[in-house]
């Protein structure tokens, strides 16, 4: 394989395979462990990344970079990703969002199949050794149930400006802190009424030492683990442990964990000493979260999107997460491209959509068919074709699947009396520069014959609602002397005899600001209001037998594809998606 542009993280990795850091290594995990048994041959040559979402929503384009770095790296070298659901809040997860991020993560084109590319994990099976890890720090004098209200705490806590003030029940005995973890444990005490943290230091100008919570009080049933804990590990407490548990080398995480860190290292060189875990343990390295203009990428955002109904759901071809850019008719390569074009780095920065867009048309160009579709059809009726051609003749015309690849055959359709046409391909009144139909100019009706344009006819409102042309003879696309007249427009058409009716769904921009909610205004008060417009077009008869999914490149308009969900392949009702124009038109 071609060699891969380098990155940070890629220099962190050959030099560990290179210093062979992770070497005689002693795996974590028990071994008569189901969780461990998963982990399959353990190979310390190899390095182990994770993919760890909460499975609390559907994933957006940002996990998509996130899924691609790390399946990614794993793949390039020769190591293993787990996908683990970091599924330690048990009120907002659903089973739902498992099933929905396991789909997504194996449409781009990653897997965990039992024979060894990777493996599927989730926090809860760790409940147990977390509950132990804590018990571990409570005996090691190293954490403290703190009985102190929420409110204090926050205060005790302090800030950058000045140091925290410890909490009175920071001197308790191991004895009576463990006694007070097992009532919280036992469900003694109530939802608030404690956390146990660890004993660091109050003083730390990082705040995350400052006696961090480990675990919390929570009366709920977990998707996985039931009502068997009414407490549950601090996402900063529990990370840490999974990937050690996982053998994990690589911990890669977006920026705002940069100050957890030392935490994660604090965690497991204190559960070294005490045996639990071995050494040389995971490293976390952080790396900038993918910020898309013209589009969130919150989970929570996404989410109220959702619930207040402004999309038609998680995979409204507007949204971008991985369902909807599917649906909307981006391929997984190129969400691949995308991930490798932005690369990673150590800066926070806003990515332009178009870039997203033109990783998909790079994807597409070569791939797409080709077809003709009439989006603000007009008829067109061409008065001599019955005294030229005889009543009722359909001529047939022809044009390549592919233009650069002949190979993919040709699509047929006829051209006849009546003719669809482009409302806007139309003027009475030329502007300058316009080569298209206006009276008395000739133009290629494109795979078919020269016209010439003779007029129209108008409703009251001076709306077109017919064009009339003339055929100019002997000028068939394709057959000898067919460019002895000279034009410089090329129009495109569908046959009213054999056109298909098609509903078209043109999407736009979801936000009409590039940074939605950035400013003094909400974000959802930055919706685009004219999002989605609805047509009914008229496409070439190929597209009737095209498949949901299947995407297009209509002549002139840019790329379509079949909703995966509501077009009807028997033909009986076409629906297409916009993915995007030919051309970047998004402008900074
Ligand atoms: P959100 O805020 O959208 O809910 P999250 O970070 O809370 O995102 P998780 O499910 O915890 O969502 O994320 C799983 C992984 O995806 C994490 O490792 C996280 O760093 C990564 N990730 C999430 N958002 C982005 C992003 N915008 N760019 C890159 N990686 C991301
Ligand atoms: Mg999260
Ligand atoms: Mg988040």
């Amino acid at each position: 394989p071609a060699p891969k542009p380098a990155n940070f993280l890629r220099g962190i990795i050959e030099r560990d395979l290179e210093q062979g850091t992770y070497q005689g290594r002693h795996w974590n995990g028990a071994p008569g462990d189901a969780a461990f048994q998963k982990q399959g041959p353990l190979d310390p040559a190899k390095i182990r990344t994770r993919f760890p979402p909460e499975p609390n929503g559907y994933l957006h384009v940002g996990h998509a970079k996130s899924i691609c770095l790390n399946f990614g790296l794993a793949r390039d070298y020769g190591g293993i990703c787990h996908l683990r659901f970091d599924d330690t809040n048990p009120e907002k997860e659903e089973q739902e969002y498992v099933d929905g991020i396991k789909d997504a993560v194996h449409w781009l084109g990653y897997g965990w199949d039992a024979n060894g590319k990777s493996h599927l994990y989730q926090a809860s099976d760790y409940f147990d050794f977390m509950y132990r890890a804590a018990e571990y720090l409570i005996e090691a004098g190293l954490a403290y149930v703190d009985e102190q209200s929420p409110e204090e705490m926050r205060v005790n806590r302090g800030d950058f400006s000045k140091p925290g003030v410890d909490s009175p029940y920071r001197s308790r005995s191991i004895e009576e802190n463990l006694r007070r973890f097992r009532d919280m444990r036992d469900g003694k005490l109530a939802d608030g009424a404690a956390v146990l943290r660890a004993k660091i230091d109050m003083a730390s100008p990082n705040i995350n030492l400052r006696d961090p919570a480990l675990y919390r009080i929570k009366h709920a049933e977990h998707h996985n683990t039931g009502d068997r804990w009414c407490i549950y590990p601090m996402y900063t407490f529990a990370h840490p442990i999974e990937d050690a548990l996982e053998n994990i080398t690589h911990s890669l995480c977006t920026l705002e964990f940069e100050d957890q860190r030392p935490f994660y290292d604090w965690l497991l060189d204190r559960l070294s000493e005490g045996g639990l875990i071995n050494t040389p343990h995971p490293r976390q390295y952080e790396f900038a979260r993918l910020n898309l203009t013209y589009v969130v990428t919150s989970k929570r955002k996404l989410k109220a999107l959702v619930d207040q109904h402004h999309v038609s759901g998680w995979d409204d071809p507007r949204m971008p997460t991985i369902v909807g850019l599917r649906r909307r008719g981006y391929t997984p390569e190129s969400l691949q491209l995308f991930a490798e074009r932005i690369g990673v780095s150590k800066a926070d920065s806003w990515i332009d959509y178009s870039i997203l867009e033109g990783a998909l048309r790079d994807d597409l160009d070569p791939k797409a068919a080709r077809a003709m579709a009439v989006l603000d059809p007009v008829k067109m009726v061409v008065t001599n074709w019955d005294e030229l051609m005889g009543a009722g003749h359909l001529e047939p015309c022809s044009a390549p699947v592919h233009p650069h690849d002949p190979a993919r055959g040709r699509r047929e359709f006829m051209f006849g009396r009546e003719l669809w046409v482009e409302r806007t391909d139309y003027e009475e009144t030329p502007p300058k520069g316009f080569f298209r139909l206006f009276p008395g100019n000739k133009v290629r009706m494109k795979y078919g014959y020269v016209i010439e344009c003779v007029g129209a006819t108008k409703d009251a409102n001076g709306v077109v609602t017919e064009i009339q042309a003339k055929l100019v003879p002997d000028t068939k696309s394709g057959t000898p002397g067919a460019d002895a007249v000279k034009v410089k427009g090329n129009i495109t058409w569908v046959g009213v005899a054999d056109g298909v009716k098609a509903e078209v769904r043109l999407y736009d921009r979801l936000f009409s600001v590039p940074q939605p909610g950035a400013g003094d205004k909400d974000f959802v008060e930055e919706l685009n209001p004219d999002s989605l417009k609805v047509v009914t077009a008229y496409v070439e008869p190929s597209l009737a037998k095209a498949h949901g999914d299947e995407k297009f490149q209509f002549e002139r308009h840019g790329y379509f594809v079949a909703d995966r969900k509501d077009h009807d392949a028997g033909g009986r009702k076409p629906v297409f998606n916009r993915v995007t124009g030919l051309k970047d038109s998004w402008g900074a």
